[in-house]
């Protein structure tokens, strides 16, 4: 696939983000926008659509059509410091609780929290026979957006991880650029939870192409999911696939799978596109059903504290029941990249 790709020189180009190479400008976090690109259709997965017209026909479990790739990244898990659109705690009391919420499983916690919410996050997917992934900070005290130790998640990271949900790393806002940062969070959470991680996203989707790719895979982890755009959604590099990213730098493929991210929360509404509720339901239902045909995978990422008109799940739930209905298989990152790694890939 590869090579039928190289013959393609603005496929090419694109697949592999020539453009991110050498950038004379990136945002304040040091990133590429989208804004920037010279790409003018990035809801269109035209990279993953000359694959599949190629010969790339991925199957899934069960015979499903396309994957959901459901990833959570955990900012914050105390609700004084909550993400400003996601009103009080008090707000949060008032509104439609289910019982399940109301009853905190830390034994750290002694107080109902509405951030300490992975079990009720996981009982909601479980509903739709479906599984996640949380990709935890461990940040020191000090460090930028440091919320909680994650010492201090102790008893739940077995608990999510025995029940079949993924733990992964969030790396800190300078991970994506220093290999020392990455081993050492990695080192941390692995310690606290006992075993070894596999997937990664970093904070703010901080990333340079192709440089992360290389430190994640120097530093042992199988997938990133980070690869989407903060400003935008849609395909970064026309592909709707997880894929093996190649360096233009060494000309050599690099040993890690991309699980490119599609949707994030917070892209859509007030920080970055500024869609109402209604045009980014209509966005994210046509970048489904473009997936879909490509058989490809959808990643969203779904804040934990993220709250649309004061209700935190709700939207969430919606889009669940959407891709549910469409009979996708609906899997954490670390299920996408066992599949994708010992089937599609073998198969090719
Ligand atoms: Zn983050």
């Amino acid at each position: 696939m590869i090579e039928k790709l190289k013959q393609n020189e603005e496929l090419w180009d694109l697949f592999t983000k020539k453009e991110e190479y050498n950038l004379t400008f990136s945002d304040q976090y040091e990133r590429f926008p989208y804004y920037l690109s010279s790409q003018r259709n990035v809801f269109d997965p035209k990279v993953s659509r000359f694959m599949v017209e190629n010969g790339l026909h991925p199957e899934y479990p069960d015979g499903k059509k396309f994957a959901v790739c459901l990833t959570h990244d955990i900012d914050v898990v105390y609700p004084e410091k909550l993400y400003p659109i996601i009103g009080t705690a008090k707000a949060f009391a008032k509104g439609n609780l289910t019982g399940a919420m109301k009853t905190p499983f830390s034994r750290v916690n002694k107080k109902w929290n509405p951030c300490w919410n992975f079990k009720q996050i996981m009982e909601l997917e479980a509903k739709y026979n479906a599984k996640s992934s949380f990709y935890f900070l461990a940040l020191h005290p000090g460090e930028k957006d440091f919320d909680y130790k994650i010492e201090e998640l102790e008893a739940e990271l077995p608990f999510i991880s025995d029940n079949g949900w993924e733990v992964g790393l969030h790396g800190g806002h300078e991970s994506y650029n220093n290999l020392a940062d990455i081993m050492e969070k990695k080192q941390r959470l692995e310690k606290v939870f006992g075993k070894k991680v596999i997937g990664y996203r970093n904070h703010y989707l901080r990333f340079k192409v192709p440089d992360t790719w290389e430190l994640l895979s120097k530093a042992g982890f199988k997938y990133d999911t980070t690869f989407g755009y903060a400003d935008c959604a849609g395909f970064r590099n026309g592909v709707c696939h997880p894929f093996r990213p190649y360096n233009l730098n060494t000309g050599k493929q690099i040993d890690i799978l991309e699980i490119p991210l599609v949707i994030m929360d917070r892209t859509l509404l007030r920080d970055y596109m500024r869609l109402d509720v209604k045009k980014a339901w209509e966005l994210i239902k046509d970048l489904v059903d473009k997936v879909e045909k490509c058989n490809g995978v959808v990643t969203i990422l779904w804040h934990n504290n993220t709250s649309i008109d004061g209700k935190n799940l709700k939207y969430y739930e919606k889009f669940l029941e959407y891709v549910c209905g469409k009979n996708a298989w609906i899997a954490s990152g670390e299920e996408i990249f066992n599949w994708w790694s010992n089937n599609v890939e073998k198969r090719e």
